[in-house]
């Protein structure tokens, strides 16, 4: 049998080493690869009547040229070209600027298809650089995928369709034919061939349904052998659930709700298998305080515990913090980070081979091969969209089947948490500490830009601090501010004599935390900052926050940056600044002005955007585009639930002839962490 899977992508036609570097990024390592390169989306073809076609939207509509103009040049050097084009009902005028190839090959007389955006009055229509095919060859629909900078669509379905051409025939499906029989499931390679070149709806539909419930079906049974694996025994069991003593610690009362959950994590880590549990809980819900207290328990039975934060900022506030609560009670806290100097790291990696730590706080320098740990019996992850189920192992694997405990960065709807988490117990943190006044939230155009940063101003005159966020570092996009020129701009102007920053994610660690700990200790009055903020920093004297083209956020990212402020006692503002005009734009914007609460947000966020933008996957690459587009089929999930229970009842270890396919597949996906879900 063929395996494309280690097929190089350079025996295709027209790829060599510097296309097969592009696909990389799409993540396209071979011909196997491309061939699951779904399309994100496809062009309809299919042709409308000129005159009745709708204006304003894509649409493709045919016709037969019947003369030319130009090009003729206008100001500016540019060139316009036209092309009157009729279908009997009705005629069409296509306009090129600075394109004399496109008009110049058109054939008067012949007829083609035009895709684009149709404008004009009763009985004239216009459409203004339409895609181009001549009438009869193309297929209706046409897939288009997800590109990247020197990689065409055009190239990439040439390669695709070469690459179809190399199935096996039959194509080995793992989905066993009863599986696929019980849920009217179409066979692989119909379906593979099907989703790039759709002959019509309906066949696309089939195509997707099938390829979706294979996906969610070989993920959700990873997770499950996941959890099975982490099943095992532990000898890190506590000597006591009693918590009271470290409650005496604290400077303030716990939530009900934080109680709760420091209660399901002392019975977990009572019993003797290794706690997996989640925490999810919103922006300032007070999730490391009831980690804080798992470790306490930890430690008081003479384990050690550590935790792992995603950035070197929060490493060391959380370091920081967690050492002022705990040390009074006699333990010991540590700190690793990878941008420590080699003489402290050294110690505190002696000082914990030695066991005189209790408590080791860092990021993946954690993670390394020389860290050795003494009595581990618990690793806490903070932030856990940002590690992998893999790291997360590989913590596992310093102690002694560890319980393990998991905060999560943003709330998460239920049906998604299931499956990113299917291996992990959820503890929900429903409460916010009393006294919080919910951040109030405004949306205004750039127009009363001025007005918001004098408005900063007057809260910075009050000993006050503020954040305000842009979304790029440098460069600048059409009608976008960047942080560095924003920064610059700002101190040498408006805020000329306060002491202002910029902080983003391409300064080296040492260099960011120098400018977060100066923020913290109230020397830096001003952040100007990139999203890297967005990630649990906790200054309760910063009380305003502007956000530069907030259109360019996804609402969960929205709440977690407004999360920065308003965890003080002071009345918080979020200033979100935008001028999209797009109503749908506009609407998700004013979701977050009215909606404070963190769940209900990413719920609505599913629903405009869909999971990739909640979960964050353009930058953390956390579930595979594919993956995304399924999570909101919660059908589909259902049904793969079901199919899930049913497999693992009959067969719980997919050992049977016909799971051969399915075990190889999950194996492959928990080993080769490609798909992304376990990333
Ligand atoms: P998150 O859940 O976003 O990680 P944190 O753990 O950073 O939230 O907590 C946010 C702030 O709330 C911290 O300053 C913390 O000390 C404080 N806090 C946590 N629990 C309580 C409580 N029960 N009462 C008052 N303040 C609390
Ligand atoms: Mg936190």
């Amino acid at each position: 049998m063929r395996d494309l899977r280690h097929e190089d992508l350079q025996t295709l036609h027209g790829v060599g080493s510097r296309r097969a570097q592009l696909y990389r990024k799409l993540g396209v390592t071979d011909v196997g690869a491309l061939v699951r390169l779904y399309p994100r989306g496809y062009l309809n073809f299919r042709p409308q009547p000129i005159l009745s076609a709708p204006l304003g939207e894509p649409v493709t509509v045919r016709g037969a040229v019947v003369d030319k103009k130009g090009p003729t040049y206008v100001r500016g050097g540019m060139t316009v070209s036209k092309v009157r084009v009729t279908d009997g009902s009705c005629e069409l005028i296509l306009t090129f600027f600075n394109n004399k190839y496109t008009p110049a090959a058109l054939e008067i007389g012949q007829e083609y298809l035009f895709y684009g955006k149709l404008s004009g009055s009763l009985l004239r229509r216009e459409m203004t650089a339409p895609l181009i095919q001549p009438a009869g060859e193309a297929p209706a629909l046409q897939p288009v995928y997800p590109l990247t900078a020197g990689l065409t669509n055009k190239v990439i379905t040439a390669n695709v369709r070469e690459a179809l051409e190399r199935l096996e025939d039959p194509v080995d499906d793992p989905l066993p034919p009863a599986l696929r029989e019980a849920h009217r499931l179409c066979h692989l390679g119909y379906a593979l061939r099907t989703i790039h070149f759709p002959p019509d709806e309906a066949a696309l539909e089939a195509a997707r349904r099938r390829l979706g419930f294979e996906e969610l079906l070989i993920t959700q049974l990873a997770l499950t052998s996941l959890r099975d694996r982490t099943r095992l025994t532990t000898a890190s069991v506590l000597t006591s659930t009693d918590w009271s003593d470290f409650e005496a610690l604290l400077p303030f009362h716990l939530t009900g709700a934080q109680r709760r959950v420091i209660d399901e994590c002392a019975a977990d880590m009572a019993r003797p298998i290794p706690m997996n549990r989640l925490i999810q809980g919103d922006v300032g819900s007070g999730k490391t305080v009831v980690a804080a207290a798992a470790a306490w328990l930890a430690i008081q039975s003479g384990m050690t515990a550590c935790m792992m934060a995603p950035t070197e900022i929060l490493a060391v506030q959380h370091y920081e913090n967690l050492r002022r609560l705990l040390e009074p009670a006699g333990i010991r806290v540590g700190l690793l980070t990878g941008g420590m100097k080699a003489a402290p790291r050294r110690a505190v990696k002696e000082a914990m081979a030695q066991g005189t730590l209790d408590l080791i706080i860092g990021t993946h320098a954690l993670l390394s091969e020389d860290v050795i740990f003494r009595r581990l019996g618990l690793v806490i992850t903070d932030e856990q969209h940002r590690f992998g189920v893999n790291q997360r192992s590989a913590l596992f694997q310093k102690g002694e089947n560890p319980h393990l405990l998991v905060m999560s960065a943003t709330p998460i709807p239920r049906t998604i948490a299931l499956l990113m988490y299917g291996d992990l117990d959820i503890s929900i943190l429903d409460e916010l500490p009393p006294g919080r006044t919910p951040v109030e939230t405004y949306l205004i155009g750039s127009d009363k830009r001025q007005r918001a940063l004098g408005y900063i101003k007057r809260h910075l005159d009050e000993g006050r601090q503020g954040y305000i966020v842009c979304p790029l570092i440098e460069g600048e996009g059409p009608g976008m501010v960047s942080a560095s020129r924003y920064a610059a701009e700002l101190s040498d102007g408006f805020f000329r004599g306060y002491r202002t920053a910029l902080l983003h994610g391409r300064m080296k660690g040492a260099e960011k935390d120098a400018v977060m700990a100066a923020f913290a200790a109230g020397e830096i009055q001003l952040l100007i900052a990139t999203t890297v903020i967005e990630v649990g920093v906790d200054v309760p004297n910063a009380v305003i926050m502007l956000i530069e083209n907030a259109e360019r956020f996804g609402l969960s990212q929205l709440h977690q940056l407004r999360g920065r402020v308003g965890r003080g006692a002071h009345r918080s503002t979020c200033i979100l600044l935008s001028d999209a005009k797009n109503p749908d734009t506009r609407h998700r914007l004013q979701v977050i002005c009215k909606e404070t609460d963190g769940f209900a947000i990413a719920e609505e966020d599913l629903r405009i955007r869909g999971p990739g933008e909640l979960l964050g996957q353009a930058q953390h690459g956390m579930v595979s585009p594919r993956m995304a587009a399924l999570l909101t089929d919660t059908a589909l999930i259902a049904e793969t639930r079901q199919a899930v229970s049913l497999l693992l009842r009959e067969d719980p270890t997919l050992s049977a002839p016909e799971h051969a396919g399915l075990h190889a597949a999950v194996d492959r996906l928990i080993a080769d962490d490609r798909a992304g879900i376990f990333n």
